[in-house]
């Protein structure tokens, strides 16, 4: 055990950490849990109730006749349960999250606070308008922020996550086509797209063409230019794409697509990477989601609701959908929820969700994008691209970086396993083993240009000691792999579970729990 300068143990030198198997099955803090229905008992209650009194039925023959299986257990017991599985979940708030296209940056606190507010958190979506002004106010300023740092003349704000958001821009396209008549229906997606494109574009009734990558991760802009035509409704980007790499020939093919008669969706999940530096509106885009709960810093994952602002082009912005919030003749906000020729043009497709979006998901981007001001949020995106290309440079001589010689990255580095050739270790096995040495593995299998792909995001908020910890990891890791690659094929060694039979388990999930026969 090796000791700081005060006699307290620092960490495990290596050999000397022999568990013992405990008689609990515990390690000392780390505490095994069984499941709920393990611990408690279907006979026993957390409540004493006197016996029901004998009443008549009045169920109309609809009352259980068998017990509903749920188990008894105290307070206590049930509050354990959960905090003890809640110490073995992984979090933002304890280390880096390095899953790439997914920006799990820090939350910071202030956002919170002001997302409590009593007059955010306590208003009521059905309270009349006249009462709700500052919050309509706070949509309204939100918006305006949103515009501006895209360059786009219009936002749908009730989306409540990016997929989400995909789905207001395509049906925004499709509102559009429809009513000029065209019946053009094919949507291009490149192969550096993130996977929701091609889900949305069919699930609006679009047919979804693939466009290869070309031999530095960016769209094959001829192979685009080619397939242009008079059936291409839109064509889907990701930019940056999930390779982490910059398309830049957006403005190129948004201004071919437009001759052509079709029309830019730009996927922005990845937009910490260029807020402050590029204006989609610059680059011909005509819908583009935000993701709230990545760029502007809201929790998300098992953290938070999403929230999927769409900025729309002019051409689009009259078949936005409702409700939207508009100033009046009396300089006061409402809140427009009826699409009629009164109310707006009329030409909306409709609504998306039942009130007028995430409100907390707001409040907590907009005193993010505040606390930041302008040259802060250039400065976040700045420090993104550096940190990604901090892990790419310190990793590129020993993991496989497909595309490092094509010149740096933005936000999120993308290797391949191909460095583990010959030793039967992929990088699942490699995943696994990052989860013993405490961290959330990084994207894997993704995107699926590459083979055998791992893409690390880690964000403007870590600090270069937290990056050179992951990147200290990663290097041990496979420097071990390559010199002993049978010590490596089990791992995880030290989580509470091993390494699980994951196509089983997706193939074949357990939903329910039974009761095993006595
Ligand atoms: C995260 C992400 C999405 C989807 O966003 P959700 O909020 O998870 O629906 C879409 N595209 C890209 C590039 C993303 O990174």
């Amino acid at each position: 055990m090796a000791m700081n300068d005060v006699g307290r143990p620092t960490r495990l030198v290596a050999g000397t950490g022999a568990v013992a198997e405990t008689f609990t099955g515990n390690k000392a803090l780390m505490l095994e849990e069984p499941l709920l229905f393990e611990r408690g008992s279907l006979d026993t209650s957390g409540v004493d109730l006197p016996p029901v009194p004998p009443v008549p039925d009045r169920l109309g023959g609809l009352a259980r006749d068998a017990v509903i299986g749920l188990p008894g257990l105290s307070e206590p017991e049930a509050v354990r349960h959960y905090t003890r599985l809640s110490r073995q979940n992984y979090a933002i708030d304890l280390g880096i999250f390095p899953l790439g296209s997914c920006t799990m940056k820090h939350n910071p606190r202030l956002n919170e606070k002001m997302a409590r507010l009593p007059g955010f958190a306590d208003i009521h979506p059905l309270q009349p308008q006249s009462t709700v002004q500052g919050a309509l106010e706070l949509i309204d300023t939100l918006a305006d922020w949103l515009m501006k740092l895209t360059g786009m003349p219009a936002v749908a704000m009730s989306p409540k996550a990016g997929a989400h958001g995909e789905l207001c821009g395509m049906l925004a396209i499709r509102a559009a086509l429809d009513a000029r008549n065209d019946p053009r229906r094919v949507v291009l997606v490149p192969e550096s797209a993130h996977g929701t494109n091609p889900a949305t574009a069919a699930f609006c009734g679009f047919t979804v063409e693939n466009i290869p990558a070309n031999a530095r991760g960016r769209v094959d802009l001829d192979a685009l230019l080619a397939r242009l035509g008079p059936d291409v409704a839109a064509v889907m980007i990701t930019n940056p794409n999930t390779c982490g790499l910059f398309e830049p020939d957006l403005k190129t093919i948004a201004d071919a697509v437009h001759a052509a008669g079709g029309y830019v969706y730009c996927d922005g999940a990845n937009f910490n990477a260029i807020v402050g530096k590029v204006r989609p509106g610059d680059l011909g885009v005509d819908a583009m989601h935000i993701n709230l709960h990545k760029t502007f810093s809201t929790p998300h994952g098992g953290g938070g609701p999403g929230s999927g602002p769409v900025v729309l082009s002019a051409a689009l912005a009259p078949f936005a959908p409702i409700p939207f919030v508009r100033k009046t003749a009396k300089g006061t906000l409402e809140l427009v929820e009826e699409d009629s020729a009164a109310t707006h043009a009329g030409d909306s497709f409709g609504r998306m969700v039942a009130f007028h979006g995430q409100m907390g998901m707001f409040v907590r981007a907009l005193s993010y994008m505040m606390s930041h001001g302008a040259d802060g949020l250039r400065q976040v995106s700045e420090d993104a691209v550096l940190n990604a290309n901090y892990v790419l440079a310190s990793l590129k001589d020993l993991y496989t970086a497909p595309f490092a010689a094509s010149g740096p990255c933005m936000h999120e580095a993308l290797f391949s396993d191909d460095f583990l050739d010959g030793t039967g270790l992929t990088t699942l096995d490699l995943a696994k083993a990052m989860i013993d040495e405490g961290f959330h593995p990084m994207t894997m299998y993704f995107p699926l240009v590459v083979h055998g792909a791992m893409l690390v995001e880690p964000t403007e908020t870590e600090s270069k000691a937290s990056l050179d910890q992951l990147i200290g990891a990663m290097r041990h890791i496979a420097t071990n792999m390559l010199a002993d690659p049978d010590a490596w094929r089990s791992a995880p060694h030290l989580a509470p579970r091993r390494r699980l039979d994951e196509t089983l388990a997706a193939r074949k999930p357990v939903l329910g729990w039974k009761e095993k026969a006595a």
